[in-house]
C-alpha cells in the first residue's frame, strides 16, 4: 500500500532514464510492483521503508537510484558472502561496485578505498561494523553519498529472528548525514519488528511500501510423517539435480539424515552450528556453486544463503512457529520459478515440542510458546487452503483458495464425525478428564494393558466402543476435535484431555465435520507443467557452469536459471541479439556470454533438425540412437544429407543402388531422418492406406504382391522400416 498523497515528484525524464537502466543494464523489460515507486522516492531524496517478501526484487530498489543519483550508494549488508555475490553480479551487468569488509586482504582493501575516494564506484557494500568506525565515517564525510540502503533491516530488532547488535548503531547515520536519503529493506512479516526498525533507524517519516507477502510460486505441502527417509527419497526423485534444503530439529537428526541420503546416492551435506566454521563455510559455498545438491541443516542455516534457485525446502521436523516456517520455506524459489515446500508432520514431534515448552520457567513465555505451537498445529491439521492460513496469520486476507497447496490440489474427503465426537466425549467424561489422548484411544479401542485393568477402566461404558477404527485414525480424529475446540489438552496437567464448553453442542446437534484420515506417503499431485526442453536446459546449465568456473563465481551470479529456462524455450537462434529479450540478459552479459549461449542453442537446433522425423501431425517422434553403424552407411548418410539422389550416391561410391537402399533402411532403423515418402514418390500415400488395410495374417510377400504398385524388395523394406520406426506397424 502506497499512501496516495505522496505521489512521486521524479520527473518524466528521470523515470524514463530509470527504465532504460532497467532494460539495458539489468536486462528486464519492466519494473515489478512497487520497485518503480521506491526508485522514484529515492530520486526525490526521500526516505523509504520497503517490506517485500524474499524474491520480491528489493535489490533493484537501491541499485538503480545509486546509479542515477550523484555520488556513491552505500549499502549495508550483514553477510559477507552475500556482498560478494551481489558485487559479482553487478560487475557482470557492467556496474562499478565493490565491497568492503573483513574478508578482504589489506592490499585489496586499499584498492577498494582508492577507487572509492577517486569517485569510481557507483555502489559500495559495507559491513556495519566497518562502516561505523570513526575512520570510515570520516572518509564518508569527504565524498558525495547518493543514498544509504540498509538491507536485512530486521537485524536491528531484538524481536526479530536475527538480531545483530552492530545494526542498532546504524541509527547514528541519520544524525550524521541528515540530508542523505535512507532506504531500509526487509522481508520480515512481523509487525513488532517493523516498528522497531522504523524507530531505531529514524524512519518515522519514510514512505512505506508494503507488498503482499504471498509467494505464489511456492507450493505448500504438508504430509503425515510416516517413514521420513522413504518419503524424502520419493520427494527427491521429482527434483533430480535441483537444489534444496532439509531442516531438522537437532544436530543428531541432521547428521543421521545426511548420512542416510548419501548412502542412497544423494549429493547431500550436513550443516549445523556445532560444526567448525571452516567446514560450514565450505558446505555453504559448495551449495551455492551447485556442487552439493541438498543441505541437511538445523535452522542455523539460512540467512546467509542468497541462492535464487533453491527449488525445494523440506521440514523433516515440526518448525517452532509459523514465522519460522514462513521464513524457512521462503528460501525456496527466490527467482520466481515453481518450487515446493514439504513439511512432514508427526505427532511425536508435537509431543517433543510440548515437553520442551513444559520446561520453560517463565509463565508468560510459556504461554507465547504454546500459542505458537498451537498455530503451527492448526496450520498442519487444518482442512483449509494452507496459503490462506499462512497469510491469515500475518493479517493478510486471501480472497480465493490458492490452488497451489496440497489441500487445494487434493482436498481431503470429509464426513460427519458427530457420533465419533460423542464417543470421545463420553470417554473423557468417564475418565474425568484425567488422562492423555493416547489413553483415551486405548480405552476406545478396548486395549487391555495392565494399567487399564489395574484401574478397572475395562469396565467403563465407553471401553471398546470404537474397536472398528484403528489407532492412527483415532489419533487423527482426536487431534481434529482438539483443533476444532471441542477438547483441550491441558499443558499444565501433562496434556490430559478435557472436554470444553463447546463440547456441550455435541449432545444437541450434528455439528462436526472431520477429514477422512489418509496415511500419506506422498499424495499424487499434478506435476508442474514446464514447457521447456529439459535436454537443452541441461546443455545451457553445463555451459553456464563452465563459464562460472572459469570466472570463479557462483553459477547463478553469472546467469540465472530463469534466463536459461527462457532460452531453452527458444527455437533456433542464430544471432546474439535474439537473446536480448531474455530476462536478465543486459547489454554487458550479451557481449560477454551471448556468443557461447547462441552457439549452444544453434547446435541443439541443428542436431534436432537432423535427427527428428516428423510424424503426420507434425510432432517430432524420432531421435537417432547414435551415428551410422559403419563407414559405408556413414558415407551414404553424408551424401544423402547433402541432397544427392540414390542413383548419385551409388555412382559416387561406385556401388549398386540396391546397396545404397540397404544403407538407407539401416539408417531409418537407427532413427536417422530419411525422407521416405519423398524417396517413394507420389504413390506413397495410397501405399500407406493399402498397408493399413492389409490382412494381418498374410505373409509379407503376399502383402507386397497384393499392392497396387510394383515395389522393389528394398523399397518395400524401406517403407516397412519407416513405419516401424514411427510405431505404425
Ligand atoms: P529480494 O532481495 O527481494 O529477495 P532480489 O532483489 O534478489 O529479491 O530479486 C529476486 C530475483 O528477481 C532476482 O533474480 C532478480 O534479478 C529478479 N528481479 C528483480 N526485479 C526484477 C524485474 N523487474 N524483472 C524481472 N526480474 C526481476
Ligand atoms: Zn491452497
Amino acid at each position: 500500500m502506497i499512501d496516495a498523497s505522496l505521489v512521486s515528484m521524479a520527473s518524466k525524464t528521470k523515470q524514463r532514464q530509470a527504465l532504460k537502466i532497467l532494460n539495458d543494464t539489468f536486462g528486464y523489460p519492466e519494473f515489478r510492483a512497487m520497485q518503480d515507486e521506491v526508485v522514484y522516492t529515492m530520486l526525490d531524496s526521500r526516505d523509504a521503508f520497503v517490506l517485500m517478501p524474499t524474491g520480491g526484487g528489493k535489490s533493484l530498489c537501491y541499485q538503480i537510484p545509486s546509479m542515477m543519483r550523484d555520488g556513491i550508494g552505500i549499502v549495508v549488508s550483514p553477510l559477507i558472502s552475500l556482498m560478494k555475490d551481489q558485487v559479482d553480479a553487478l560487475t557482470r551487468c557492467g556496474v562499478n561496485a565493490a565491497y568492503y569488509n573483513s574478508s578482504l586482504k589489506s592490499a585489496e582493501a586499499k584498492e577498494v578505498l582508492a577507487r572509492f575516494e577517486a569517485g569510481e564506484l557507483e555502489m559500495l557494500y559495507v559491513a556495519p561494523e566497518r562502516l561505523l568506525t570513526k575512520a570510515f565515517l570520516k572518509r564518508l564525510e569527504q565524498v558525495k553519498i547518493a543514498l544509504f540502503a540498509i538491507d536485512e533491516a530486521h537485524c536491528v530488532s531484538q524481536w526479530g529472528h536475527d538480531f545483530r547488535p552492530e545494526y542498532v548503531r546504524l541509527g547514528e547515520l541519520r544524525k550524521i548525514f541528515p540530508k542523505v536519503p535512507m532506504l531500509a529493506l526487509t522481508a520480515t512479516a512481523d509487525e513488532q519488528t517493523r516498528e522497531d526498525i522504523a524507530k531505531c533507524l529514524g524512519l518515522g517519516r519514510a514512505r512505506r511500501f508494503i507488498s503482499s507477502f504471498d509467494r505464489p510460486n511456492i507450493r505448500y505441502l504438508i504430509a503425515e510423517k510416516r517413514q521420513p527417509l522413504t518419503q524424502i527419497l520419493h520427494f527427491l526423485s521429482d527434483w533430480k539435480d535441483s537444489s534444496g534444503i532439509i531442516y531438522c530439529l537437532s544436530r543428531k537428526r541432521v547428521e543421521d539424515l545426511a548420512v542416510n541420503l548419501q548412502r542412497q546416492g544423494v549429493r547431500a551435506a550436513a550443516y549445523h552450528a556445532g560444526m567448525p566454521a571452516r567446514v560450514r563455510e565450505k558446505v555453504q559455498d559448495d551449495f551455492l556453486r551447485d556442487q552439493v545438491q541438498v543441505i541437511v541443516a538445523t535452522i542455523a542455516f539460512g540467512m546467509g544463503v542468497d541462492k535464487p534457485n533453491v527449488r525445494f525446502v523440506i521440514h523433516h521436523d515440526l518448525p517452532k512457529s509459523i514465522e519460522g516456517y514462513y521464513q524457512e520455506t521462503g528460501r525456496a524459489g527466490r527467482d520466481g520459478i515453481d518450487s515446493e515446500a514439504l513439511m512432514l508432520y508427526g505427532s511425536g514431534d508435537v509431543n517433543l515440542v510440548r515437553r520442551l515448552i513444559d520446561n520453560v520457567e517463565n509463565p508468560r513465555q510459556r504461554q507465547v510458546e504454546i500459542h505458537k505451537l498451537n498455530s503451527m498445529i492448526s496450520l498442519s491439521e487444518g482442512l483449509t487452503c494452507r496459503r490462506k492460513v499462512l497469510l491469515g496469520y500475518f493479517g493478510e486476507h486471501l480472497e480465493e483458495n490458492c490452488g497451489n497447496c496440497d489441500v487445494c490440489l487434493d482436498p481431503p474427503e470429509t464426513f460427519d464425525g458427530t457420533k465419533l465426537a460423542r464417543l470421545v466425549l463420553q470417554c473423557c467424561n468417564d475418565l474425568e478428564g484425567a488422562y492423555t489422548a493416547g489413553y483415551v484411544v486405548d480405552i476406545l479401542r478396548g486395549n487391555t494393558h495392565s494399567r487399564i485393568k489395574a484401574r478397572g477402566h475395562h469396565e467403563l461404558s465407553s471401553f471398546g466402543k470404537g474397536k472398528e477404527i484403528n489407532g492412527d485414525e483415532w489419533t487423527s480424529i482426536i487431534r481434529q476435535l482438539v483443533h476444532q475446540g471441542y477438547f483441550t489438552q491441558d499443558v499444565n496437567k501433562k496434556s490430559t484431555m478435557c472436554a470444553t464448553e463447546k463440547a456441550e453442542e455435541l449432545r444437541k446437534k450434528n455439528a462436526v465435520t472431520l477429514a477422512k484420515y489418509q496415511p500419506m506417503v506422498r499424495r499424487k499431485l499434478k506435476r508442474f507443467n514446464r514447457d521447456r526442453d529439459d535436454h537443452l536446459f541441461q546443455k545451457l546449465v553445463d555451459m553456464r557452469d563452465k563459464l562460472a568456473e572459469d570466472e570463479d563465481v557462483a553459477p547463478h551470479v553469472l546467469i540465472s536459471d530463469v534466463a536459461l529456462s527462457e532460452m531453452s524455450k527458444m527455437h533456433d537462434v542464430k544471432t546474439v541479439s535474439a537473446l536480448a529479450k531474455i530476462s536478465g540478459m543486459g547489454k554487458y552479459k550479451l557481449d560477454a556470454y551471448g556468443e557461447q549461449f547462441t552457439r549452444v542453442l544453434h547446435e541443439h537446433a541443428e542436431q534436432k533438425a537432423n535427427e527428428e522425423v516428423l510424424s503426420e501431425d507434425g510432432a517430432p517422434v524420432l531421435l537417432a540412437k547414435g551415428p551410422p553403424a559403419n563407414d559405408a552407411q556413414h558415407f551414404t548418410w553424408i551424401l544423402y544429407k547433402g541432397g544427392a539422389s540414390v542413383v548419385d550416391i551409388a555412382q559416387q561410391q561406385n556401388i549398386e543402388e540396391q546397396s545404397v537402399m540397404k544403407h538407407l533402411i539401416a539408417l531409418v532403423r537407427a532413427a536417422h531422418h530419411i525422407d521416405v515418402p519423398g524417396l517413394i514418390g507420389s504413390a506413397f500415400d495410397s501405399l500407406m492406406i493399402e498397408l493399413n488395410d492389409a490382412d494381418p495374417y498374410a505373409s509379407l510377400s503376399e502383402v507386397k504382391r497384393d499392392l497396387s504398385v510394383d515395389l522393389t524388395n528394398e523399397q518395400f523394406r524401406l517403407i516397412l522400416a519407416w513405419r516401424e520406426a514411427l510405431g505404425i506397424s
